[in-house]
């Protein structure tokens, strides 16, 4: 279990250059603050946008430009694949209500826990993200933290470093 963990763990580093934070809220009104988010589908495959759907016109939608995702209904199986409506504000500051992903789940590290947490996408309620540009990394073990109370990394005490996440 342990070294599945790690795997997963360094594959997410891999990809360091697309650090996303969010605010998840679940069903049950749960908050859950994740860094390194990105969405898993089947287990295997990493992303970091969502597949939805808007007419007939499948299309991905990058992380780096949604603000916030509110889920308005129940899911839908359209060409095979199961999507939900969702309000979705923009980076650009356009809304749209679109069809999106409920498969896999949205994966990150927890705040709290400083551990890998996996949320069903059916299970999330909202998601809002963190593009203020206000994150922090611990130049040691490289994880990123948006919580600007924290000083220090949690896991090894190194003073953490502001970084930007502007495009
Ligand atoms: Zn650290």
């Amino acid at each position: 279990m342990f070294s599945v963990l790690f795997f997963i763990s360094f594959e997410v580093t891999f990809a360091q250059s697309e650090i996303y934070a969010v605010t998840a809220v679940d069903k049950k009104e749960t908050s859950h603050n994740l860094t390194k988010v990105n969405w898993e589908l089947r287990g295997q495959f990493n992303y970091f946008y969502f597949r939805c759907l808007q007419g007939d016109s499948e299309f991905d939608l990058e992380f780096s430009k949604i603000l916030t995702v509110n889920f308005i209904g129940s899911k839908k199986k359209i060409n095979g694949d199961y999507y939900r409506p969702a309000d979705i504000r923009l980076t650009s500051g356009s809304e749209k209500t679109i069809y999106l992903t409920s498969e896999g789940v949205l994966e990150g590290i927890s705040q709290s826990f400083g551990s890998k947490k996996e949320i069903e996408i059916t299970d999330i309620k909202s998601i809002n993200f963190h593009h203020d540009g206000t994150f922090q990394k611990c130049p040691l073990c490289n994880t990123v933290f948006y919580n600007k109370n924290i000083n220090n990394c949690p896991f090894d005490g190194k003073k953490l470093e502001a970084i930007s996440n502007n495009k």
